[in-house]
């Protein structure tokens, strides 16, 4: 063991479960089946602090698994938003060198998940919010209704987390039903979060959003979902004629900010720094899905400085986030 200094290693996709929020969601499938990965995310205190000292992570800023409370009720989603946001501040507070949180918004009543926002950040202390997919039976989250919580967090000068959740059933059995038998996270984290995740990106950018609310800070996971490779191909095909003028390159380099969530490959963050710039590359893991070690090892072994290496690990972040 050393005693030379190392930098801060703050991850940002690190999900929990709230029981009751938890109660709404169907298990029967996807990563939240396996026994361990469900211990792992109702685990907010000894297990998982082991977890990030073994891998040497020392923040976790903690967000609820998908969907969250978007396929729910808007009434139920209300209630329970304000009572998970609670518990997870408790704790927060119980071990604040450790966490910081991101909020579970009531989405399906965009008003009041503006306002839950705002108490989030302003009473309990959170850092942003983390929405995920599609929002009811398959709303988008550019839609008009939804833009008070984008208006909020500007004014708030917090970001949004943008994470996928299961695709639309249609899509699901259209584009992957038939080999889900065989390659059940095809519809999911092989591919399927990254179309939806993608899809949400470009329809805020057409939406026309970031005119309106200009200084929103959006942040996408898995090396941004593919976006910083195809930024040149979207907007020469953008700017053929007939269309509305719209500049992808100038929204993703100055209101995205990308994790390392769940992809850890060098060529693919070399993509996301030569298009957006080290600044906007920010370390995550995507705990308890994937693995804390081998997230953090491969960091270190990226080919760059020490001063880029620090900004990916925490530097970018504290800044961001003002931790
Ligand atoms: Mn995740």
């Amino acid at each position: 063991m050393t005693t030379r200094s190392r930098p801060q290693v703050i991850a940002l996709e690190e999900h929990y479960w709230d029981p009751e929020v938890a109660a709404h969601f169907d298990v029967s499938g996807g990563s939240g089946a396996n026994p361990k990965t469900r211990e792992r995310l109702y685990d907010l205190g000894v297990g998982r602090i082991a977890e990030m000292d073994a891998a040497g992570i020392d923040v976790q800023v903690l967000s609820h698994g998908a969907p969250g409370l978007q396929r729910v009720n808007a009434e139920t989603a209300v209630e329970l938003a304000t009572l998970a946001n609670n518990r997870l501040r408790d704790v927060v507070s119980g071990e604040p060198s450790r966490f910081a949180a991101f909020a579970v918004l009531p989405v399906p009543d965009p008003e009041a998940a503006a306002d839950e926002l705002e108490r989030a950040v302003t009473k309990l202390g959170f850092k942003g919010a983390m929405v995920h997919g599609l929002t009811g039976e398959g709303m988008f989250l550019d839609e008009k209704r939804f833009w008070p919580i984008y208006e909020r967090a500007q004014a708030l000068d917090v970001p949004i987390y943008v994470h996928p959740a299961a695709p639309h059933p249609e899509v699901s059995r259209i584009y992957y039903g038939d080999y889900l038998k065989e390659f059940p996270a095809l519809g999911t984290a092989a591919w399927g979060y990254t179309v939806e995740t993608a899809t949400l990106a470009l329809r805020l950018l057409l939406s026309g959003i970031f005119d309106a609310y200009p200084r929103l800070k959006i942040i996408l996971g898995p090396l941004g979902e593919t976006l910083p490779y195809i930024v040149w191909r979207v907007d020469a095909a953008l700017s053929r004629p007939g269309h509305k003028k719209v500049s992808f390159r100038e929204v993703l380099c100055g209101n995205f900010y990308v994790t390392t969530s769940g992809n850890f490959s060098t060529p693919a963050l070399a993509c996301c720094v030569a298009e957006m710039g080290i600044d906007r590359v920010l370390f995550s893991v995507d705990w308890p899905f994937v693995a804390n070690p081998p997230a953090v090892r491969w960091i270190e072994e990226v080919p760059y400085s020490d001063d880029d290496k620090v900004k990916i690990l925490s530097g970018n972040c504290k800044r961001l986030l003002r931790i």
